[in-house]
């Protein structure tokens, strides 16, 4: 079955008065109907960039689509036209965004941010918007939304308004959410519930969903695959449970062992990745975690690594999988050796 998107071998450049910034390098990954993909990866890696690109959203300039292409439900998305891609956007896709408080409108009543799209995607009638506004409030688990809806953000606590993001990104029926960092701006009781109210919502409506995190424990928590990026480029993917059991490349590995654990021999110490991210105004033309890699060979800083298959849609870009690499030992489960 085609997949609902297909990103391949995007390319997104950003000019600044510095040169050209070279953010998303060659990224390919696809999401699948009903499932959750989460893209992973810390700050700069390209994650959100990769994101806004499929939403339409990159500023040009100084942005640029460089190279690539993005199928959404078959169709070639770079290709839109402005006006296709609103509509697209508004009633096909959703967003929601990290910091519930500056994605709304503190100016606007609830009710009247949720029902915008309703009006102009879908035709609804002021009156009809409104009911559809507050079964969204109840839908996400609002009390009380009848009272709710005419209600302003600065009157919701900060869990609540994520809900209200929530419901106005599913409010056209969108078959993609991109989350970008929805938690991270909650504390974690609230992240806990928000993480089981997205589930929730995709048993329902078999949505797909797009989780962009640096968080591990939120990946575990709800993400079906993963995709791990870093510096611009995607250095492995696969499923949840075989990046967690048996990740193939350093960096998921540094990822791993720098991840709090409350049991067994790793519980006292979290074991950072030493050094910063190569420069993406001009990108190593090998392997850009070398200079960072406790395994990097003499062909890690000369050659981009090619991507080797592990089954099952397990994929790793890592030289350590060649067969003229010497031996070394693999983590097999988070953060510790076979
Ligand atoms: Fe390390 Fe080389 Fe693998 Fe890059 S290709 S992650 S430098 S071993």
């Amino acid at each position: 079955m085609e997949h609902l998107l297909e990103v391949t071998n995007l390319k997104v450049n950003f000019k600044t008065h510095g040169g050209e910034v070279k953010a998303v390098r060659g990224v390919s990954f696809y999401v699948d109907h009903g499932e959750t993909v989460a893209i992973v990866g810390e700050s700069g890696c390209g994650k959100s960039v990769t994101a806004l690109s499929i939403m339409g959203l990159i500023p040009s300039p100084p942005g640029r689509l460089a190279e690539g292409e993005i199928r959404f439900n078959g169709q070639d998305i770079t290709r839109l036209s402005k006006k296709e891609l609103l509509k697209m956007r508004g009633s096909e896709m959703g967003m929601i965004f990290q910091d519930p408080m500056t994605a709304l409108n503190p100016t606007m009543k609830i009710g009247r941010q949720l029902t915008e799209g309703l009006v102009y995607y879908h035709g609804l009638s002021k009156k009809e918007a409104h009911k559809k506004a507050i079964e969204l409030l109840n839908k996400v688990g609002i009390s009380d939304p009848q009272k709710r809806v005419d209600q302003y953000p600065h009157e919701f606590s900060g869990g609540m308004r994520q809900r209200v993001v929530i419901a106005i990104a599913l409010a056209c029926n969108p078959k993609l959410v991109i989350a970008d960092e929805p938690t991270t701006a909650l504390d974690v009781t609230v992240q806990a519930q928000i993480l089981d109210l997205m589930k929730e919502l995709q048993e329902q409506t078999k949505l797909s969903i797009i989780l962009i995190t640096h968080d591990l424990g939120v990946v575990a928590e709800v993400a079906h695959r993963a995709v791990v990026m870093y510096a611009g480029t995607v250095v492995e993917s696969g499923t949840t449970h075989d990046l967690f059991t048996k990740p193939k490349h350093p960096y998921t590995w540094g990822l791993m062992k720098s991840m709090p654990h409350l049991e067994g021999e790793h519980k006292k110490r979290l074991v950072p990745i030493e050094g910063t991210p190569p420069d993406l105004f001009n990108p190593p033309k090998g392997c850009p975690f070398a200079e960072r890699c406790d395994y990097a060979m003499e062909i890690c800083a000369e050659q981009a690594p090619v991507v080797r298959y592990f089954g099952n849609g397990h994929e790793a870009a890592c030289w350590l999988h060649d067969e003229r690499a010497p031996k070394f030992e693999e983590l097999t489960a988070v953060g510790r050796q076979a």
